[in-house]
C-alpha cells in the first residue's frame, strides 16, 4: 500500500506497518493513494543493525548528553514515534580522468658566504646552509575510480541531513528483495535521477581535488589547476537504513526531527533548546567566573 504525506510529501509504502503519522514531520495528514511506480526498483539494499530497542537506546543516549539544555518537552516526548525506514539513495560510481598542471617545487640545499660583524667591529666570512625551492612546471594526467558518493533520493530528507548520516559500510550491501524490506516502511525514490547524478558528479569532482592535491609530486606545489571528465558513469537505485524521530513535542512549535543511521548508529538533528536552562547555565557560569576573581583579589590583598 502507497501513502502520501499531505505536509512534506513524503511517499512511503509500509510492509505489515501500522503508523499514523508521516515519520518525518510528525503529520496525522498520511493519505492512502494508489500504487503508482514512479521511482525506480531498489538494486540492492543495506540492512537494518538493530531493532527499535537498539535505536532507542542511541536516540536516548544522544538527548541525555543535551539534557542539561534541552527542552524538557523533548524528554516527555514519546519515543515510540521512533520509525524505522528504507530510505532511498542513489550510488553513484564512475571513472575521473583529469588532466592537471602545476608548478612543482623541489627543495635542495646551497651553502652561502656571510659576513658576520663581531662586537668589537671585526668582520669575518662565515658560510651556512640554507634550503632553497625551486619550481618547474609539469602537466600530467590522473586517473581515480570513484565507488563511494551516496545521494538521498528522498523528498523527506534532505541532501545535507543525509550527508551527516553518512558514512555507510557499502561493502554490507545486498541484492534487493522485498523480504528484506518486509515489516519496516520504505520511502520511494522521489528525487529526480538526473539532479541526483549532477549532485554526485559534483562531490566526485569535489574529491578528484583532494586526491590530486596528495597526488602531485614535489616537496611542495602551487598555481595546481585540474579540469575532470567522468567516464563509465553509474547510479543504482539502492535503500539505507534510518530511523526517524519525528515529533511535535508542543503544539506551538515546528516539528523535531532526529534521524539516526540504522547500519553505525549515528545520530544527527537539533535538539530544541530550553531558554530558561541555557540563561541559568549562563548566569551560573559566570557567577563561578565571579566568584573566582573574588577569591583571588581577596588572597592578593596585602596583611594588615
Ligand atoms: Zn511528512
Amino acid at each position: 500500500m502507497r501513502y502520501e504525506c499531505g505536509q512534506c510529501g513524503a511517499a512511503l509504502t509500509f510492509a505489515g506497518v501500522r503508523t499514523e503519522t508521516c515519520p518525518y514531520c510528525a503529520s496525522g495528514n498520511v493519505l492512502q493513494r494508489p500504487a503508482a511506480s514512479v521511482g525506480p526498483d531498489p538494486a540492492f539494499v543495506l540492512a537494518f543493525a538493530g531493532d527499535a530497542a537498539w535505536a532507542r537506546a542511541r536516540l536516548g543516549r544522544w538527548i541525555g548528553r543535551r539534557v542539561l539544555i534541552a527542552d524538557p518537552a523533548l524528554a516527555r516526548a514519546s519515543v515510540e514515534e521512533l520509525r524505522g525506514v528504507y530510505l532511498p539513495a542513489y550510488l553513484y560510481s564512475a571513472v575521473a580522468r583529469t588532466d592537471y598542471t602545476a608548478s612543482v617545487g623541489e627543495h635542495y640545499t646551497e651553502t652561502e658566504t656571510y659576513t658576520k660583524t663581531a662586537e668589537d667591529g671585526t668582520k669575518r666570512e662565515e658560510t651556512r646552509t640554507v634550503t632553497r625551492t625551486e619550481y618547474r612546471p609539469i602537466a600530467g594526467e590522473h586517473l581515480g575510480y570513484i565507488t563511494d558518493v551516496l545521494v538521498s533520493a528522498s523528498v523527506g530528507l534532505d541532501h545535507g541531513t543525509f550527508s551527516r548520516l553518512e558514512p555507510f559500510e557499502l561493502g554490507l550491501l545486498r541484492r534487493y528483495r522485498p523480504a528484506l524490506v518486509s515489516g519496516w516502511i520504505q520511502e520511494e525514490f522521489s528525487r529526480d535521477p538526473d539532479a541526483c547524478r549532477q549532485v554526485s558528479r559534483g562531490e566526485a569532482v569535489d574529491a578528484v581535488g583532494d586526491k590530486l592535491r596528495a597526488f602531485v609530486p614535489g616537496d611542495s606545489h602551487a598555481d595546481l589547476a585540474w579540469q575532470t571528465r567522468v567516464e563509465w558513469e553509474s547510479l543504482d537505485p539502492i535503500l539505507v537504513p534510518v530511523w526517524v524521530f519525528g515529533v511535535r513535542y508542543r503544539p506551538d512549535k515546528a516539528p523535531v526531527r532526529i534521524v539516526i543511521n540504522g547500519q553505525t548508529g549515528k545520530v544527527t538533528g537539533k535538539v530544541p533548546l530550553s531558554w530558561w536552562k541555557v540563561t541559568l547555565l549562563a548566569l551560573a557560569a559566570a557567577a563561578v567566573v565571579a566568584a573566582i576573581v573574588l577569591l583571588v583579589l581577596h588572597t592578593q590583598r596585602p596583611a594588615p
